[in-house]
């Protein structure tokens, strides 16, 4: 039976800015916890969803990632205020290799942090369905080889292998938690232009006006709905998802 999205509660990490707050705005009709770090864009996060969508069912909890505490937290409080929690979007992450302690602990130690607190706790007790999703965030970097941003793209194939390997039929039965990652290609967001702007130049960003979040936040809806458990999706600009078969 597919995952209807009517009525779920989310948790979203990193969900106050880009592909985050996107996919929070197509989930807006139960509830949606915003976990990110800064609290000034999770406060303006909010104000635009009540402009967009009237009274808000969004909270925002300051989270960084990196303590499984604060994450812990972010869960308890989700529950606390909508009573269930069905899907985790692993989604927080930086990408800057000179500060690559940083994000190997934002990046993958952030998504460890979710896998064990989703997976082994939070989303088999209170999910409302008779399933729950984690959806985590890779990037084309985590498959393909840029070159340019290797201990990047290092964390970003870390999240395919967990994803294959919490995402078997015996975790699955265990659990009844479904895991999927998506690999997007380049996307308009703070991040991306962080480096476009520094390395790539104008023509990057024309290509950019392209490759937005709202077409990879709508892509990723159908993914929660229907995507196998254990599967990686490219989602590149303007494309339809694929399915990433490892060679
Ligand atoms: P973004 O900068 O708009 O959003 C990232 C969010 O993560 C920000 O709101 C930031 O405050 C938050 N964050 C940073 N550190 C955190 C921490 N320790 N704890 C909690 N929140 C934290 O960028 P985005 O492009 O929307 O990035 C979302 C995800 O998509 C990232 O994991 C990124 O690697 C991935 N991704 C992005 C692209 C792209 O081109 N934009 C491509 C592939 C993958």
């Amino acid at each position: 039976m597919a995952f209807e999205l009517k009525d779920k509660v989310a948790l979203i990490t990193g969900g106050a800015s880009g592909i985050g707050l996107r996919f929070a705005k197509e989930l807006l009709r139960r509830g949606v916890t915003l976990a990110d770090i800064d609290p000034q864009i999770g406060q303006t996060a909010l104000i635009e969803i009540e402009k967009e969508f009237g009274a808000s069912k969004a909270v925002f909890t300051k989270t960084d990632v990196t303590d499984i505490q604060q994450f812990e937290d972010a869960f308890t409080k989700t529950v606390e205020t909508f009573g269930y929690i069905d899907i985790l979007f692993n989604n927080a992450g930086i990408l800057n290799d000179s500060i690559w302690q940083k994000q190997i602990a934002i990046n993958m130690n952030g998504v460890i942090h979710g896998m064990l607190l989703g997976m082994e706790n939070y989303l088999q007790k209170y999910k409302q369905g008779s399933e729950a999703v984690i959806v985590n965030i890779s990037s084309i970097a985590g498959i393909e080889v840029l070159g340019f941003i290797p201990i990047y793209s290092g964390t970003k194939a870390a999240i395919v292998a967990m994803t294959r390997n919490w995402g078997t039929p015996e975790h699955y039965q265990r659990t009844k938690v479904r895991v999927i990652a998506i690999c997007p290609g380049a996307t308009h967001t703070p991040l991306i232009f962080d480096i476009a702007g520094r390395n790539l130049g104008e023509p990057y960003q024309k290509i950019l006006d392209s490759h937005l979040p709202e077409h990879l936040a709508s892509e990723v809806v159908k993914l929660v709905t229907n995507g196998e458990n254990g599967t990686i999706w490219v989602v590149e600009g303007g494309q339809p998802a694929y399915e990433f078969i490892i060679p």
